[in-house]
């Protein structure tokens, strides 16, 4: 997997005249070789040559932790008195081009810069990015296991199972949290609660807030899978909306309205539609009901390694969706000081159509009776 992986990065890197790419922090790393580096001031940095073999330079004292891949790369452990920046230079000199991960801190990048002063910069997003956002079955598998991880606890949020009435939206996020954690993941990447006049912030950072009886619960919430060691976890991304009682017509209404524009926007993700005209047939069913002022964001993004990454869903990205781009549908109305909603599904665009992950139900559940 991993030495496919490195090949068509090289394939990459001709077609896109880069003679060296360097990886760091964030989610480059482990996609293409299993290794995520600590986000610490010590350097870990991935240099791969269009020309020679791969290789990882890591502190010393991390490299137990690095599951060896003979034939992928070598690795090349620091000392702590040896200076990092100079080793990656040594094996970038001359390079005419370079690409660096987006995650790399600028300390790391000023250095390099500094050290390979003919040498021009390019984010290496346009390199790696683009082959991670077509995802290879196995990729698929793991994306469909972690959503179906994060439905479980749709499903026990919708059935009442997890309370909510009397209690702060914290609590509930906890819970969301050790759900998650239950069904598979190894990390919570979010777990957002918003009840009533929260849920107009899409945003909304789960507080004291103590959750009534007869309003709106919105809750997004999404991890990262647990893998075995030396393999990318995956991410899961769900948003369900709950009512605690009968909620008034006006609500019934537009979220009515809210969930068509989601299953529209679902269909209409098929392969070679641009990304921008997905996020239009969304936004054009939600103008229908008047709604579109409310809807203030992208309808989506990309989502694998990362919970957000290329490509996204959203008005000025004419580019086609490809079979295997997998992404949220994720439309929403934020009425400040009066409430919100959003529904979030994962899709994956496949040849044979759109392919929905997240198969719980949509309905707005009434909980709490
Ligand atoms: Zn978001
Ligand atoms: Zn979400
Ligand atoms: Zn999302």
């Amino acid at each position: 997997m991993f030495s496919q992986r490195i090949d068509r990065v090289r394939a990459a890197m001709a077609d896109a005249d880069v003679d060296v790419v360097m990886l760091s922090v964030g989610p480059d790393l482990p996609w293409l070789i299993g290794y995520e580096a600590m986000a610490l001031e010590r350097l870990t940095m991935l240099v791969v040559p269009a020309g020679g073999p791969a290789e990882l330079i890591i502190p010393a004292f991390e490299v137990p932790r690095v599951v060896e891949q003979p034939d992928v790369f070598s690795i090349r452990g620091w000392t702590e008195t040896e200076n990092p920046v100079a080793l990656v230079a040594e094996r970038a000199r001359g390079a005419r081009r370079a690409a660096i991960g987006d995650h790399t801190w600028s300390r790391f990048l000023v250095a390099l810069q500094h050290e390979l002063s003919t040498t021009s910069w390019i984010d290496a997003g346009q390199v790696v990015g683009a082959l991670r956002a077509i995802k290879e079955p196995g990729e698929i598998e793991r994306l469909q296991a972690a959503a179906s991880g994060v439905d479980r606890v749709a499903t026990a949020l919708q059935s009442g199972e997890i309370e909510l009435i009397g209690r702060t939206e914290a609590e509930v996020s906890a819970e969301l949290g050790r759900r998650i954690l239950a069904e598979g993941h190894a990390v919570v990447n979010f777990a957002i609660v918003a009840a009533g006049e929260n849920a107009a912030s899409p945003h909304h950072h789960a507080g004291s807030r103590v959750i009534k009886p007869n309003e709106v619960v919105l809750c997004d919430f999404g991890g990262t899978t647990a893998e075995p060691e030396g393999e990318p976890g995956y991410c899961s991304d769900i948003t369900r909306c709950v009512y605690t009682g009968e909620p008034p017509t006006e609500f019934v209404e537009a979220y009515a309205a809210l969930q068509d524009a989601q299953a529209l926007a679902v269909n209409a993700a098929v392969v070679g539609a641009s990304a921008e005209s997905v996020d239009g047939v969304a936004r054009q069913r939600l103008a229908d009901a008047g709604l579109d002022q409310w809807f203030i964001h992208r309808l989506g993004h990309g989502i694998g390694v990362e919970a957000h990454e290329d490509p996204y869903l959203v008005e000025g990205n004419a580019t086609p969706l490809a079979a295997g781009n997998a992404f949220s549908i994720e439309p929403g109305f934020y009425m400040p000081e009066r409430w919100g909603a959003r529904i979030e599904d994962i899709v994956v665009a496949t040849d044979d159509g759109p392919l929905a992950l997240n198969k719980v139900s949509h309905n707005l559940a009434v909980v709490g009776n």
